[in-house]
């Protein structure tokens, strides 16, 4: 494995340039899976929000109408 710093070629199973102490294995990788799940599931919290305001709304419209019935009548 080449170090992306310096360009000294390494052993596969270093983490850490012998060289220049530079980080071989990126830790990205192992966080990208994360980035990925957080978006649906920021995706499925903001659509719950959503059938959650609707839902107000229509009791709330309900609510209105019945009072209107009511005073009308
Ligand atoms: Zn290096």
């Amino acid at each position: 494995m080449r170090c992306p710093r310096c360009g000294t070629e390494n052993p596969e199973r270093k983490i850490v340039c012998r060289k220049c102490g530079a980080r071989l294995r990126a830790t990205a990788p192992a966080s990208s899976p994360v980035t990925q799940e957080t978006e649906p599931e920021l995706m499925r919290r903001l659509r719950w929000d959503l059938v959650r305001v609707g839902a107000t709304f229509a009791v709330a419209a309900a609510v209105a109408v019945a009072l209107g019935l009511f005073v009308l009548r």
